[in-house]
């Protein structure tokens, strides 16, 4: 029976017409009544920006947080490689149900259809609205959009802007809201953080933001309220994240009874510039689209290996017979071009068998010699150029010569806030876009698909659901943020900073949050096992205990304090490391980027349990302390058969 607390909403009927007929039912708010109703959205990355500018021209009042100086400076700015759509423009027999089809397998079958099938339905309308703002697409020499391919799928669908796609998509993004800034619709709060949801009545009605540049604590009210605040993936320390991204506003939702699903979702991406030493902070993603045309290998023989780590040899010296292009060895079908997930336990396996290239071992080649040798220089410079240019920067080697030497790190969380179709949480009035909720990737994000979700969600689904809750409040006056439940809340917020500076210890905050990235990545990372993921449990109980004993956060509250913003950050990081390793123990299964070793194949890949852990885990908060509670929304899967994962043939 389903559980009570998860109704997803997901309207009947068959799934092509599933979208069509919520739209017809969902009430439409007048446009004199738009005027009076106030809605807060957090996140300006191309979830946030993209929704707050659609709400904005529909009429709505918003106002629009984030961290950064401005709002087109959200991690989104940093997404390469593309954007996917189903608008076959190739010719290679794409549909919005290849699409669907290869998102739902590329999730490894633990997202909903419903959802999934909505999303690549709007995909091509994502395309057309932003080719009207001007975004610079890559295009063929006839004018055509170009199109490359990502991993798991046969098909060329994603749309690019050389390696900026998401700098080009969230200038566009920002061109519109700021035209909804001018006419008044939007009002921007840069380098605000909300610290704190406002619930009043069971309903979300505003925030608790920190001004960070004066540190004053503000109080927002509005009608709804709609986090697009990303993904938690730097609960690892490490990781190709934005320095800023964070998993607060979610925990913060968490709390005050958001329910948060399938938070063990982490996905690593293969190709990274590997970990140079300990002094690190961030790690450099090289695209997915490099793969389109880069060759990843190692050496077969273990004598090129040790010649290569002693710098002895070059990697362009080792014979072609000698390499080991391992994914077109145990991949055919798909080669270089597999799912993420696919492609990082693949070189984790070379590289646990000893075959890594650089000093650490923790290395593999993406090689583009063939590259330049068949398009040659101009055609890969136009395609790669400034991937190219990045690489060289960063490592002093050059491409062109050499191949790239790249390693998995940890990149997005498939994890989020539960949503439901209309992407509203468990709390009435609070919805959840883009990378901050749980939505669509199931087990293992496919690669240029969470652009697309992030700007459906802002453009063309979250502007007509959203209608559907406001169109009974219109009536109700705006939020009175002298409420005691704004007090309680403000009050909350200042006795954490107060409790932050009181410790008045000796380590920063970076010294432990980077402990806690290797209890993460060591336990809850690309390989998960029951006695690691309850050591990973344990240890980050100590870890927070340590925080409280010795963390030392210099200067006040009410000043620029970055050292203050990455210390409240950490103290969620503690609970959604956590959350993350309960959920990872919960799933004694292996699907997408959740690998349990005892749940494996003979040669190494996962090993689903349909029957037991088809469902999305929901967790509940349950107080400090306490062990949250699990909810199971049942996946069902109607217009799909569901199969073992295959990228071999
Ligand atoms: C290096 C890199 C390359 C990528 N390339 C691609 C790609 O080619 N194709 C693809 O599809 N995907 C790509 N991705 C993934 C994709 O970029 C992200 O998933 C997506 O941009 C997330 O968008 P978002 O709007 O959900 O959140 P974000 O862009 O992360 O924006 C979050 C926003 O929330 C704000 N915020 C957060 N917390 C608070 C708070 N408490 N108070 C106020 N504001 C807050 C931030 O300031 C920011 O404005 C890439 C990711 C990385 C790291």
């Amino acid at each position: 029976m389903a559980d009570p607390k998860l109704i997803s909403k997901i309207p009947d009927g068959p799934l092509a017409e599933k979208w069509s007929r919520r739209k017809s039912e969902i009430r439409i708010v007048s446009p004199n009544n738009k005027r009076k109703l106030e809605v807060i959205v957090v996140g300006t990355g191309l979830g946030g920006a993209s929704a707050a500018a659609s709400l904005g021209e529909l009429g709505y009042n918003v106002k629009i947080f984030c961290i950064s100086d401005s709002p087109r400076r959200a991690h989104s700015i940093a997404a390469q490689g593309g954007i996917n759509a189903a608008k076959n423009y190739q010719n290679d027999n794409d549909s919005v149900y290849r699409l669907f089809y290869d998102t739902i397998k590329g999730g490894d079958y633990r997202s909903r259809e419903a959802n999934v099938y909505r999303l690549a339905e709007v995909s091509a309308a994502i395309i057309d609205q932003c080719v009207a703002q001007g975004v610079p697409f890559a295009r063929e020499y006839g004018g055509y959009l170009a199109n490359r391919s990502f991993g798991g799928v046969q098909v060329s669908r994603t749309f690019y802007a050389r390696g900026q796609t998401g700098q080009q998509l969230l200038l566009g993004a920002y061109a519109s809201l700021n035209k909804e800034i001018a006419a008044g619709t939007v009002k921007s709060y840069p380098r605000h953080e909300m610290l704190d949801l406002v619930i009043i009545n069971g309903e979300a009605k505003g925030i608790i933001a920190r001004n960070l540049v004066t540190g004053e604590i503000e109080r927002f009210g509005a009608h709804a309220v709609v986090l697009a605040t990303g993904g938690y993936g730097n609960a690892y320390f490490l990781s190709t994240n934005a320095m800023n991204s964070n998993g607060s506003a979610a925990m913060q939702a968490y709390r005050k009874g958001a329910y948060f699903a399938n938070p063990c979702f982490a996905q690593i991406h293969p190709t990274c510039i590997p970990v140079h030493g300990d002094q690190q902070c961030k790690l450099t993603l090289m695209s997915e689209s490099l793969r389109n045309d880069g060759r990843i290998w190692v050496p077969k023989k273990m004598e090129d290996v040790l010649k290569l780590r002693k710098h002895e040899i070059k990697p362009s010296q080792i014979p072609e017979e000698d390499r080991d292009y391992y994914l077109e060895r145990r991949y055919p079908a798909f080669g270089n071009l597999v799912p993420r997930d696919v492609a990082s336990r693949a070189a984790k396996e070379r590289c646990d068998a000893g075959f890594g290239v650089n000093e650490t071992g923790l290395a593999v080649f993406l090689d583009f010699a063939d590259a330049i040798k068949r398009l040659g220089h101009q055609r890969v410079e136009e395609r790669y150029g400034n991937l190219f240019q990045m690489y060289e920067k960063i490592t002093s080697s050059s491409p062109w010569e050499e191949p790239m030497m790249i390693y998995p790190a940890i990149h997005y969380t498939m994890g989020g806030l539960w949503v439901d179709y209309d992407l509203q949480t468990t709390i009435p009035g609070l919805y959840a876009i883009g990378e901050a909720n749980f939505s669509d990737h199931g087990g293992n994000r496919l690669g240029a698909s969470a652009l697309m979700q992030g700007l459906a969600d802002g453009y063309f689904i979250l502007p007509y659901t959203i209608g559907d809750y406001l169109s009974h409040k219109f009536a109700e006056p705006k939020t009175d943020t002298n409420a005691p439940e704004f007090d309680a809340a403000e009050k909350a917020v200042k006795e954490r900073i107060a409790k932050i500076f009181a410790v008045n210890g000796t380590e920063t905050v970076d010294s432990i949050h980077k402990r806690l990235g290797n209890i993460m990545w060591e336990y809850v990372g690309m390989a998960r096992n029951e006695e690691g993921l309850k050591k990973a449990i344990e240890e980050i109980g100590k870890l927070r205990e340590e925080f409280w004993q010795k963390v030392r956060v210099p200067g006040t509250n009410e000043e620029f304090n970055q050292e203050l913003e990455k210390a409240l950050r950490l103290v969620d990081f503690f609970d959604i490391g956590e959350l993350m390793a309960r959920d990872a123990l919960n799933r004694k299964e292996s699907c997408g980027g959740h690998f349990r070793e005892e749940m494996q194949t003979e040669e190494g890949e996962t090993l689903r349990d349909d029957k037991n852990f088809m469902y999305v885990a929901a967790w509940e908060y349950k107080g400090e302390g306490a062990a949250p509670e699990l909810h199971k929304e049942d996946l069902k899967y109607e217009n799909i058969k569901i199969a073992t994962r295959n990228y071999k043939d």
